[in-house]
């Protein structure tokens, strides 16, 4: 039920693009305030103005607030700072989507660099758990909260060339696991959705920008969007408070 969502603030963090933008038009049409994070300011300007759009035309009172806010989770400083770019209404967050992420090149072991390896840990896995202390100390002072982190299939179904990139996404998942059980006894919320082949700019950063490459990943198959996605995390936000939606793993039908 949606309207459990009404007046909600959500912080997002890579709502730039793909699952995240998607995700923030979501929330928008379900009367919900939203912190759009991420390192390019121009692309969260035009996430946030479909966010007006969206909530525009849902027609609804509540909700209606849309900070983009540039920020790089792998900056500590930087996210121990966040609060002192955030306008004051809207710093009583109430869900916390953990989703910017990526995976460079060929993550090959022996092949890799030093930098890019530290790089996606930096971010998939440091910077998800830095935003995650940020927002739980508040959330276990108010006694309610939902933290929402984007794993992947790939911390389940290891494969070939992807041996950094699903070592950061089995930290994701060992980490929201112990996570939720350490938060048991609080009516603090904490899910993880673990996605399949979505077509985002996933495998645009992953490629450097090689947009041919990028397609020849979702040949003969027809990959979910950033908006299938988004329905799930919205779906699982507005469940009754007593039901928490610990695990979910979606991909395409004909996803092998
Ligand atoms: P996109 O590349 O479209 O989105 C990634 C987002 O993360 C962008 O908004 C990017 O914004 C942001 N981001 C990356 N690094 C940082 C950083 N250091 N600080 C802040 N923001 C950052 O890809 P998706 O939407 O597909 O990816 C979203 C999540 O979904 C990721 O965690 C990914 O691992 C996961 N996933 C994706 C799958 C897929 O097939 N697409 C499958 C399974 C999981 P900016 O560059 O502006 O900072």
């Amino acid at each position: 039920n949606a309207s459990r969502l009404l007046g909600k603030t959500v912080l997002i963090t890579g709502a730039s693009s793909g699952i995240g933008a998607a995700t923030a038009v979501l929330f928008a049409k379900a009367g919900t305030n939203i912190l759009l994070l991420a390192r390019r300011e121009d692309a969260l300007k035009t996430v946030q103005q479909a966010c007006v759009a969206a909530h525009k035309e849902s027609g609804l009172k509540e909700g209606g607030q849309f900070a983009p806010i540039q920020l790089d989770v792998s900056d500590k400083a930087a996210v121990s700072a966040l609060w002192s770019k955030v306008p004051s209404a809207l710093r009583n967050v109430d869900i916390l989507v953990n989703n910017a992420g990526y995976v460079i090149g060929k993550d090959h072991v022996g092949d890799i660099d030093d930098s890019i390896i530290e790089g996606m840990f930096a971010t998939n896995v440091f910077g998800l758990i830095s935003m995650t202390q940020l927002l739980v100390r508040d959330f276990k002072a108010k006694k309610s909260g939902h933290i929402i982190n984007i794993g992947s299939i790939a911390s389940r179904e290891p494969y070939v060339g992807g041996s950094i990139y699903t070592a950061t996404k089995h930290a994701v998942n060992a980490f929201t696991a112990s996570m939720m059980r350490e938060l048991v006894n609080t009516p603090i919320r904490v899910t993880e959705i673990q996605p399949g082949m979505v077509e985002t700019e996933f495998s645009i950063v992953r490629f450097l920008g090689d947009t041919s490459a990028a397609k020849s990943v979702y040949a003969g198959l027809q990959p979910l969007t950033g908006e299938d996605i988004a329905e799930e995390i919205v779906w699982a936000a507005s469940r009754p408070p007593h039901v928490n939606i610990a695990e979910t793993l979606i991909f395409p039908v004909n996803q092998a």
